[in-house]
């Protein structure tokens, strides 16, 4: 595999040092990958030393990467999946918190083990992480970037406690770049189906696997589930320069499914 190179182009992390949570697979891992080939230093992260091993193995093409495992599930850990990265590099110009869970459950069925893990990942892990980074991020004058998902933007029935913790990912990011303005920016990035473990699980659970792949493609207007690819385009523009007048905001790439109902036509109500 020969790494692909953005250096000299528009987007440009020459020497930059970057931490990405939960990349040791799915949406996390192409961050990671793409930071890599515009010249990032980057600290890998997984809940283990085998996952983030792992991911650094699939990575061996590429210098500059530091594992960074621990549970971003508790205070402890995220301090220290943070000073891992800190330490190895010197320093933090980019934080970005990906690492999340996410199961469908009805209401009856939301026991309080499944609020727990939702909330101690996607919204506890991700503030103690940006708490950890914010002192050295703010000497850098870097930022932060979340990932958020449509479901934090509409409900979605069936992920009652995913979309709770997701629509306080959003929330979060606004208050925290108003908070940190002008040292750190922080933005966020709402995905809609992306192809991950995360939806490849939940469909090969249901009763004909391909019925259920094909109703999420149709679940967006433009009838498509993104790749890892697409997403991690967009959090390298938020993450660059280029992107230095913008903070507090949050990019759906979901192909249009928050846009509106696309049942509803002109006034035909
Ligand atoms: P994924 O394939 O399931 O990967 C999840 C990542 O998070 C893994 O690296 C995992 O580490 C890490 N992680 C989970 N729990 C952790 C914990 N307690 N401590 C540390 N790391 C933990 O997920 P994905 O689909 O790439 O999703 C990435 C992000 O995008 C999530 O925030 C998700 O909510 C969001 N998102 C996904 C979609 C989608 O359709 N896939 C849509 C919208 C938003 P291990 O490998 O060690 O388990």
């Amino acid at each position: 595999m020969k790494p692909r190179n953005f250096r000299g182009y528009d987007l440009d992390f020459t020497d930059k040092r970057v931490l990405v949570t939960g990349s040791s697979r799915g949406i996390g891992f192409d961050i990671a990958k793409m930071f890599l080939d515009a010249g990032a230093r980057v600290a890998i992260h997984g809940s283990t030393e085998k996952s983030a091993g792992a991911a650094m193995e699939r990575l061996a093409d590429y210098e500059h990467m530091v594992a960074a495992p621990g549970d971003i599930g508790t205070v402890a850990g995220c301090e220290s999946v943070v000073a891992t990265a800190i330490e190895a590099f010197g320093g933090l110009d980019v934080l970005v918190n990906n690492a999340g869970v996410g199961a469908g459950r009805p209401i009856a069925d939301c026991d309080e083990a499944m609020w727990d893990a939702h909330c101690d990942v996607n919204l506890k892990g991700l503030f103690f992480c940006c708490r950890a980074a914010i002192p050295e991020l703010t000497k850098s004058n870097g930022n932060i970037v979340n990932i958020g998902s449509d479901a934090g933007i509409h409900g979605c029935p069936g992920i009652t406690v995913y979309c709770a913790t997701k629509a306080g990912v959003i929330n979060m990011s606004r208050a925290m770049a108003l908070e940190i303005a002008p040292d750190v920016r922080v933005n966020c990035v709402c995905p809609g189906y992306v192809d991950t473990d995360m939806i490849r699980l939940s469909v090969k659970k249901k009763a004909d696997p391909e019925a259920a792949w094909q109703r999420m493609k149709d679940y967006s207007p433009l009838r498509r589930i993104a790749s890892t690819e697409e997403i991690a385009y967009a959090v390298l523009y938020l993450a660059s320069d280029k992107a230095r007048n913008i903070t507090g905001t949050s990019l759906a790439i979901d192909g249009g499914t928050t846009a509106g109902d696309k049942t509803i036509v002109g006034k035909n109500i």
